[in-house]
């Protein structure tokens, strides 16, 4: 080929003609609102996920109404509170919801079935090119004797995000919100027993590239699955979080990457700094970016501190969405909100780049305040101590030792709406089956 014969005709000082990556994801994105806004996700004329953009005779949209139910025969005890695996393994519910996807027919019947091993050929697309993603979400036991999930629109959303972001297919997220609900309406009853007010359950859609050919493109199958899994309470260890910073040669995400997205191509290979961090005493690294050393994030929850400005202000700051470095969080993004609505006459809450050097500035003038990582799992966790090349930053931890009186009080809020303390639309109750 000649060199003309690449270049496109309308490319200018050396710029792309378009950007691949954006006009992708927005195509797809456009497509599914609009096969939404149309047929409120019902209609098998709408978007089969493959964004070509042609609607499609029998190319199925996921429909959670369609669900089937194959109850097990071998139910399992709940183990008392606190145990959560058994040799290393996860403990995972009664049954799990699965969903196969096809470029050639759209989404197949939901089915709630007995949870269990998957089958794929050692050829699946996930296995070799990281064609996976995957959401968080825990399910609540109120103290009024209630089950609630926490924002699940948030995490559906985010859900597909992803799953376009690694061509993956699209679908209503309406639709992954009841099939969360129809899982829990199972299996919360049993494992979410109503004398255990204030425990929960850890909620994990996942999505994965099945196709088995291992040529390098889009997967044409797709499964989809729902698991519900024990977890421990990791949101207030002894003496508070301590951080460690992450190594100067390596990064979690860059701008450009896909650090916003809840892919696992960006969880294994953070594995070796925290696995040596913990090695050291510490909980989880904190992600620090470029040669200015911005905070991103702590482990996978978003990172928060507490600050006198050198004006003498209060603020609240964590890092902005805006360069897509971070995970955009529900909890990060509930915090925020409640902490705008709720303590704007006392704190200014802010989204901007700051980096470990105002950190340490602040810590050596006395006006660091408090510091926590939100999360799903870790929900709001103080933390105490960030080590950072040979020093270490105290972060104070409140009267109690059990975090300082912000963190204590935005928690405690959030505590309030999860477990149905107080009445909040962020707060959905399942419809359980008796
Ligand atoms: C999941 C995750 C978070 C937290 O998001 P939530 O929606 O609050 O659970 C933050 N950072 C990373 C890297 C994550 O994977």
């Amino acid at each position: 080929m000649s060199p003309s014969a690449v270049v496109p005709s309308t490319v200018h000082d050396g710029e792309q003609d378009v950007n691949l990556t954006a006009s992708a994801i927005d195509h797809r994105l456009t497509e599914n609102d609009q096969s939404n806004g149309s047929t409120n996700g019902q209609n098998a004329l709408s978007s089969n996920g493959q964004g070509n953009g042609v609607a499609q005779p029998n190319v199925q949209e996921l429909n959670a109404s369609n669900i089937t139910y194959t109850f097990t025969k071998e139910p399992r005890d709940v183990p008392p509170p606190g145990v959560h695996s058994i040799d290393g393994s996860t403990i995972s519910t009664d049954h799990m919801i699965t969903v196969a996807w096809s470029a050639k027919s759209g989404w197949g019947t939901p089915e709630l079935k007995p949870y269990g091993p998957l089958s794929l050929m050692p050829t699946a697309s996930v296995l070799h090119y990281a064609t996976e993603c995957f959401e968080g979400l825990k399910a609540y036991r109120g103290f009024d004797g209630k089950l609630r999930l926490f924002r699940p629109d948030c995490n559906a959303e985010r859900f597909l995000m992803s799953s376009v972001r690694i061509s993956l297919p699209s679908f209503p997220p309406a639709e992954v919100e009841k099939l969360l609900l129809a899982l829990m309406a199972v299996d919360g009853p049993k494992w979410l027993p109503r004398d255990r007010p204030g425990s929960f359950i850890y909620l994990r859609p996942t999505l994965i590239g099945t196709q088995s050919q291992l040529g390098v493109q889009a997967p044409a199958e797709a499964l989809l699955y729902i698991i519900a899994t024990l977890m421990p309470v990791m949101d207030s260890p002894v003496g508070g979080m301590k951080l460690h910073t992450s190594p100067d040669d390596m990064v979690r995400a860059w701008v450009g990457g896909f650090g916003y997205a809840k892919v696992g191509a960006n969880y294994g290979p953070s594995l070796l700094a925290t696995q040596e961090a913990r090695a050291r005493g510490f909980g989880q690294i904190l992600w620090l970016y470029g040669s200015e050393g911005y905070c991103t994030e702590a482990g996978a929850s978003n990172f928060f501190v507490l600050w006198k400005t050198k004006e003498g202000k209060t603020q609240l700051i964590t890092a902005p969405l805006d360069d897509r470095l971070i995970l955009p969080g529900v909890t990060r993004r509930s915090v925020l909100q409640l902490a705008r609505e709720r303590l704007s006459d006392e704190i200014e809450v802010v989204e901007r780049r700051y980096t470990i050097k105002e950190v340490l500035e602040a810590s050596s003038e006395g006006r660091l305040l408090e510091s926590f990582a939100a999360g799903t799992a870790f929900f709001v966790c103080p933390v105490s101590l960030i080590h950072h090349r040979e020093q270490d930053i105290q972060i104070p931890m409140g009267k109690a030792g059990e975090g300082g009186p912000y963190t204590l009080k935005l928690k405690g809020w959030l505590k309030d709406i999860m477990y149905g303390n107080v009445d909040h639309p962020w707060g959905i109750v399942v419809q359980e089956e008796h």
